[in-house]
């Protein structure tokens, strides 16, 4: 029924967007045309029922990095991407630092004594629950060891926590520290190092009813939210200073790679971690009897939350640090027209579980995706630029597979990559939220006009329509606010981003989720809250496809530099704003530099309208033209990389090593450190890429200027 019902609405689609007659950027109205022809066709191919199955092959068995199970999915992958009509499909392998647990123990010893069960339970409603695979939490590259200690509560875990301790006279040196996932957020890792910082033994993360448990709603299995036993595992891995596999930074860990010392990783943590449920963690909290904690560290659980006192216990972390195989499967369809110009896109496959989200509903929109793509090619329709398609391995751990393979294919990548199009979660709701730099946003707008999302309204009203909701606003967003273009870390995208000065376009549908990296992230609660029809799941392989489409055939790249200018403009101003730079940094400079690019930019999206609005452009210049678009992203990189962390080599994008978001990270963090002579250093790095990528957008319109 839902078939039919699906061919119908396609139809009520087709017709529709003959009406609306969209623009459609980088295309002449000719391209155009049989551009549209081409999308709905792909359109009608991914199926909720497909992505359905899919997801629950992906979600039958716990599947981590380095698993046999992992490993079977890759071949499965490679398999099916042969018969879809994918090209060159290829394994790579990698031979990675490991961490698996041997044992993890936590047990209270004082003023009672109580063992912390360390597993989630079962529920008869899902069987998958009970599946003797799932293991018990752990911290992926947590140190091994052993303590009996004081137990402190230091809130979030976050520097100024232990400001506040101090103060009321706490030292947390030699003892184990426990803390909550997020109030605020912070990266896992940041905790873990903050924890090593301050010279605590052992840590322990849990997860306060108050952010992602009964607080919030209704618990799993009766809602998304996660219950008393679950447990939030995940990677403490410091790949805020170098991401991939710890002991090969900055090149690829492929057989017979030089390795360095585990000793000498800056990535590898050196102290003890590990997570719990507010289940377990209960008995530590209330046994406290020392000074009550303040009125924002109290949590979701009724009891009064205190700083430390009377409780002691003994942690035991052993973890198992050989070499494993990670293997990234890659294939593509080579463009029929420029195959040098790759359009690269890329899901994780490795989960800490079954991964319902996070990453199976992205692989399932993937290979719905990929099967799209496969179709249109039997049907003999290629696209113009290769598409590169590759399922990661490792994410969870220190992004490993993605980073190992970017360092492999470097200086390739820099050369032909047009765009990196990155989905780890593809589905825990229907909230669309795209995040992308500033140079694609507009096409994201613009593509989301015309499709249809399961509504029926247009992707673009949904998504306009749920921003708001989001942002309480009154009025509805600005188009130009759509998209977010604040790029942090935490998934794939980083090594190209970051690393290799790609563009990056990162999709998701967002919605109320509690059981992240746990063993309820899986296929029940797909079904029942994140979602039941799977429609979220194709609309993702549809709006994917469609972009890849779009910039593989576009005879201009769709990009915007006009729209990357002011958000450059945006950043600088900030930091003038958030920071007294007391005439020791003067941006004036900068701003013209950004205003010249402006101009540049703004020149060229009216020459490439014009040239198009002629009619199709002479092959020559179109390649010529892009070629140097192309470039533009690479010139944001600077081969020293930010000072202190040298292999993040973008200037307008890094992370924070709470992996929040950090814009113009080496003017930003040098200013917040009153540095001012580094602050001047990457104000001039800054200006002179500026002025490079100016000069690059008048050489283009040059180029178009000589055409006809
Ligand atoms: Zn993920």
């Amino acid at each position: 029924m839902l078939c039919s019902m699906m061919t119908m609405l396609s139809v009520v689609s087709l017709s529709f967007n003959a009406i609306a007659q969209q623009h459609m950027s980088g295309f002449s109205q000719q391209a155009a045309q049989s551009q549209k022809q081409v999308e709905e066709k792909f359109k009608r191919i991914p199926s909720p029922e497909e992505a359905r199955k899919l997801h629950r092959y992906f979600t039958a068995e716990p599947h981590p990095a380095g698993s046999e199970r992992n490993n079977e999915l890759a071949r499965n992958i490679a398999e099916t991407w042969k018969q879809q009509g994918w090209e060159d499909v290829r394994i790579h392998r990698y031979d990675v630092l490991s961490s698996y647990p041997r044992e993890v123990a936590v047990e209270m010893v004082a003023p009672v004594r109580y063992k912390a069960s360390l597993r989630e339970d079962a529920y008869d409603v899902d069987p998958d629950t009970k599946n003797p695979n799932v293991r018990s939490g752990y911290l992926g590259l947590s140190a091994s060891g052993e303590v009996t200690s004081p137990v402190v509560y230091a809130h979030s875990g976050n520097p100024e926590d232990y400001d506040l301790l101090r103060k009321h006279g706490i030292d947390v040196r030699g003892k184990i520290v426990i803390v909550r996932y997020s109030n605020p957020y912070s990266y896992r890792g940041f905790k873990a190092l903050t924890a090593e910082r301050e010279g605590a033994a052992a840590l322990i993360i849990y997860s306060d009813p108050a952010e992602d448990g009964y607080k919030k709603g209704k618990v799993f299995p009766d809602g998304p939210w996660g219950p008393e036993s679950h447990i939030q595992r995940g990677a403490i891995t410091y790949d805020f200073m170098v991401p991939g596999d710890p002991l090969t930074p900055g090149w690829a860990s492929i057989p017979g790679a030089k390795r360095i010392p585990i000793v000498e990783a800056r990535s590898v943590p050196k102290i003890i971690a590990l997570p719990m449920s507010w289940r377990d963690a209960k008995p530590l909290l209330e046994n406290m009897d020392g000074p009550e904690a303040p009125k924002d560290w109290q949590g979701g659980l009724p009891i009064k939350y205190r700083l430390t006192g009377a409780v002691r216990a003994h942690v035991k972390v052993d973890m198992d640090t050989s070499v494993m195989a990670n293997y990234v499967v890659e294939a593509r369809i080579r463009g029929s027209e420029f195959p040098d110009e790759w359009i690269v896109m890329g899901n994780h496959r490795d989960a800490w579980e079954f991964g319902g989200v996070d990453p199976s509903s992205g692989t399932a929109s993937m290979m719905e995706m990929t099967r799209a793509f496969g179709e249109l090619k039997k049907q003999g329709t290629r696209p113009r630029r290769t598409l590169v398609i590759c399922s990661w391995d490792g994410e969870e751990v220190a992004l490993t597979g993605s980073t190992e393979w970017g360092e492999q294919f470097a200086d390739e990548l820099k050369k032909k990559s047009v765009v990196y199009i990155n989905v780890d979660s593809s589905t825990s709701g229907p909230d669309f939220r795209p995040s992308a730099v500033a140079s694609f946003a507009p096409l994201i707008v613009e593509t989301s006009r015309s499709l249809d999302a399961p509504s029926g309204k247009t992707l673009y009203a949904e998504w306009k329509l749920s921003l708001a909701r989001e942002q309480k606003a009154k009025r509805s967003v600005k188009d130009d606010k759509l998209v977010d273009t604040k790029i942090g870390s935490g998934s794939d995208h980083t090594v190209f981003l970051n690393f290799l000065g790609m563009p990056t376009i990162l999709l998701q549908f967002d919605g109320p989720y509690g059981v992240y990296h746990s063993a309820y992230d899986n296929f029940y609660w797909m079904n029942n809250f994140g979602d039941p029809g799977y429609r979220y799941h194709t609309m993702m392989s549809v709006v994917w496809g469609v972009l890849a489409l779009r910039i593989a055939n576009a005879e201009i790249l769709p990009l915007d530099f006009a729209f990357y200018s002011r958000n450059i403009r945006e950043f600088v101003t900030e930091v003038q704003k958030k920071n007294a730079l007391k005439g020791r940094v003067n941006l004036q400079s900068t701003l013209r530099r950004i205003a010249e690019f402006e101009a540049a930019g703004l020149a060229l999206n009216r020459a490439i309208s014009r040239a198009l609005a002629k009619g199709r452009l002479d092959a020559r210049t179109s390649e010529s033209v892009n070629q140097k678009l192309m470039q533009v992203e690479t010139n944001w990189l600077n081969a020293e990389g930010i000072p202190g962390r040298p292999w993040f080599k973008h200037i307008l994008y890094a992370a924070r090593y709470t992996y929040a978001h950090l814009e113009l990270p080496g003017l930003t963090e040098a200013v917040e450190q009153k540095n001012w002579k580094s602050a001047n250093e990457q104000r001039r790095i800054l200006e002179d890429a500026i002025a490079k990528n100016s000069a690059l957008l008048v050489a283009a319109l040059d180029e178009l200027s000589k055409s006809k």
